[in-house]
């Protein structure tokens, strides 16, 4: 009687971490073909790698979101964002096999743009996306709205999660400084703050086509060159060449 009992028990027991197990996996990890489906529709960095490479992809992709929550605040996360959120952060450093994010373990996804001091109403409501700092160390705040329409609109050179990926990779070695120790060779930095510098006065002197953000500093610099290096990488070559040229040294492997 006491076995049958256990046994009962047991299959109870099982049938709870079941379910609770599919659960948790269906809150972080969209479903197999539907990654890929919004990957091929979508993500035009996906669009332009090699098939093998394209598995390396959805590798990692998984891997990330096995990792880092990513949490709705006053909204529903969707597969989706969960694929785009990934996408943005294994795009800068795909060239980088081994690389593993170790400054960012939560996501948090508002409806739309927020304010420095995080709320959702009142002035100011022009934040997008941002790292946090602080209570929000490792923690990564990004508008629904702006993260869709940087993969969805493919007419710009913005995407608001590259950026902010960026600005975690940049953070990496110590300071968000806009030279990313990390993916520069030691030999490029100077060449590197020296582009900046001569494609800052170019915003500034209304002569350029990149994000007048971009002019805000190097670190937001670099943030906003990336967007448009990934977004729209044969344009960036076309009127940015030397830029162009820098970045990819940056975000390709072998040239470190
Ligand atoms: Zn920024």
């Amino acid at each position: 009687m006491q076995i049958t009992i256990f046994i009962i028990s047991a299959f109870i027991i099982a049938g709870f971490l079941l379910i609770i197990f599919r659960k948790k996996k269906q809150l972080t990890q969209p479903d197999a073909n539907a990654e890929k489906e919004i990957l091929s529709r979508h993500v035009l960095f996906y669009q332009r790698l090699p098939d093998l490479e394209k598995i390396r992809f959805e590798e990692s992709l998984k891997k990330f979101l096995q990792k880092i929550r990513i949490t709705g605040i006053k909204t529903t996360v969707e597969d989706i964002d969960r694929v785009f959120v990934a996408a943005a952060a294994i795009i800068p450093i795909f060239a980088f096999k081994d690389w593993e994010y170790r400054n960012i373990h939560e996501v948090l996804l508002y409806p739309g743009s927020f304010n420095e001091e995080y709320h959702l109403e009142g002035g100011g409501r022009n934040v997008s996306g941002m790292v946090g700092t602080g209570a929000l160390q490792n923690v990564m705040l990004l508008s629904q709205n702006d993260l869709r329409s940087g993969f969805l609109n493919h007419t710009d050179t913005s995407n608001t999660a590259i950026h902010e990926f960026v600005h975690l990779v940049d953070k990496t070695d110590g300071s968000t400084d806009g030279i990313p120790e990390i993916l520069l060779a030691h030999s490029y930095i100077l060449p590197w703050l020296k582009c900046i510098h001569e494609e800052i006065q170019q915003i500034q002197n209304g002569q350029s086509d990149i994000n007048p953000y971009g002019s805000t500093n190097e670190a937001e610099f670099l943030a906003v060159a990336s967007e448009y290096f990934f977004e729209k990488p044969s344009l960036m070559q076309e009127k940015h060449p030397q830029l162009f040229d820098l970045l990819q040294k940056c975000f390709t492997a072998g040239a470190n």
